[in-house]
């Protein structure tokens, strides 16, 4: 009767807890709708330790601790001034300075980079590296621009954004849109204001001044060495499978690339434009050549393989049939109609390359038929855990070797997993990694912020 009330009580605090922060922040529907899948997880802890309850602490999570909205002003090639909004959302610091990505992207604004930041926290706890939560961007659109038209919109947000950041306060690195070379642009900008040559105050920098090798690959990699790890507890593997993977940028590069190694045969990618689909498995050179090196659509692909073929609109990517599914390309490209499709298609796993790529219908109808789902904060924390690898490199002074970070990154994963599938046991919803993977991250953050008191 007791932990019946316990968990009533919970539950009030926790839709409470939500509702206020709806009417706080109104129309963000990317934030809310990843404050609620945590907070509605979170309830069978908040139960067992009211303690979470009597102390705020969802209150204090959910209000990040700082945000910088700017104004990014830059002179485009033909002589036009143009002015951008730029973000820097620092959520949560209990845990190690800020850390989050940069996104350029026009769809970037306060929900979006709420949103990004606020999984962030729980992301970085779950790597077990000193790491806060943060994140930022801008609504700048990097497709189409010029290499000097990138470079002065990058130093322009590092005019702004130089007083936020540093390596003990926050360490931004990439995210969609913002890659070596644009890290490249925003460090010499960071050096040049500073006057000082501070390696850790960015991540994801060129491997020539103080970037970390297997930091491109990291994320990618440590998706299917994560899903690798789930297929394996439940007698599966990579091998033979037919995968699907979304996008075609940095992460799911590195996904197709690992995936392949392990035996899979991936038969489709995507752009924004649209998607490609290769019976005989997607050759991933031409993919590279397109994306890393030009700056080119994936439709192109057909031109090299004229068997494959292409499809306008990339949200139907997944409806393809498929063993196992890793959407690498942004935020809520898996609905719940998309979820219904590949359930009739036989899909077995699915794992989160991207941030948020499943919306909270699509998750739940995943684990109500007992798909193996490997949400976004725990299978894609190779990425942020390989730029707090960089981060070490650079305050030691020491470069590792690929071989090194890689068998870090594949030890951090399989901690990951193994971490949250206990908190999913104890916690009694055995196999759900979705709920084990918020309660982990969960439970550093919120004891480290009870023992460094209100503030
Ligand atoms: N943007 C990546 C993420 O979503 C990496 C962030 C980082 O390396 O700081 O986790």
């Amino acid at each position: 009767a007791t932990l019946q009330s316990d968990k009533q009580k919970a539950k009030q605090y926790v839709t409470n807890v939500y509702n206020a922060t709806a009417q706080r922040n109104p129309h963000e529907t990317e934030f809310l709708q990843a404050v609620k899948e945590i907070v509605d997880s979170l309830v069978p802890v908040i139960a067992r330790q009211p303690k979470y309850m009597n102390s705020g602490i969802l209150e204090r999570l959910l209000e990040p601790e700082k945000i910088i909205t700017f104004r990014v002003p830059w002179v485009d090639d033909q002589g036009k001034v143009q002015v951008n909004r730029g973000f820097r959302v620092q959520f949560n610091s209990a845990l190690g300075p800020y850390k989050g990505g940069l996104r350029f992207h026009p769809s970037v604004n306060a929900s979006i980079v709420k949103f990004l930041g606020f999984e962030q926290i729980f992301k970085n706890s779950l790597t077990g590296q000193q790491i806060g939560g943060g994140k930022g961007g801008s609504d700048f659109d990097p497709k189409g621009k010029s290499d000097m038209e990138i470079m002065r919109f990058c130093q322009s947000f590092m005019t702004e954004l130089y007083q936020h950041i540093g390596p003990e306060t926050d360490v931004p690195a990439g995210d969609v849109g913002v890659n070596s070379k644009e890290i490249g642009y925003l460090f010499g900008q960071y050096k040049k204001l500073r006057g000082a040559f501070e390696a850790g105050v960015l991540t994801g920098k060129g491997i020539g001044y103080g970037g970390s090798l297997a930091r491109t690959e990291a994320t990618g990699y440590g998706l299917v060495y994560f899903v690798q790890e789930m297929l394996k507890d439940n007698g599966l593997d990579f091998k033979d499978k037919t995968v699907i993977v979304s996008g075609s940028g940095n992460v799911s590069i590195y996904a197709m690339e690992k995936a392949m190694e392990f035996g899979a045969r991936v038969v489709a990618c995507s752009d924004s434009d649209g998607y490609i689909y290769d019976e005989n498995g997607i050759n991933l050179d031409t993919v590279k050549e397109l994306k890393e090196t030009g700056n080119e659509r994936i439709s192109e692909y057909t031109e090299k393989h004229p068997n494959a073929e292409y499809f306008e609109d990339c949200t139907q990517i997944f409806s393809l049939p498929c063993d196992i599914a890793l959407p690498c390309a942004t935020q809520n490209e898996i609905n719940e109609e998309t979820a219904k499709t590949m359930l009739n298609n036989g899909v077995k796993a699915v794992g989160e390359g991207a941030n948020m790529p499943s919306s909270n219908e699509a998750v739940n109808l995943f684990l109500e038929n007992d798909i193996l789902f490997a949400p976004a904060k725990a299978a894609n924390a190779g990425g942020v855990a390989v730029s707090s690898l960089e981060m070490a490199q650079n305050s030691s002074k020491i470069a590792w070797s690929f071989e090194k970070v890689d068998s870090r990154l594949q030890e951090i994963m399989k901690d990951i997993y193994q971490n949250s599938m206990k908190a999913a046991a104890e916690y009694g919803v055995p196999g759900n990694l979705v709920t084990g993977a918020n309660i982990a991250g969960f439970i550093k953050v919120a004891d480290a912020m009870t023992e460094q008191g209100v503030i």
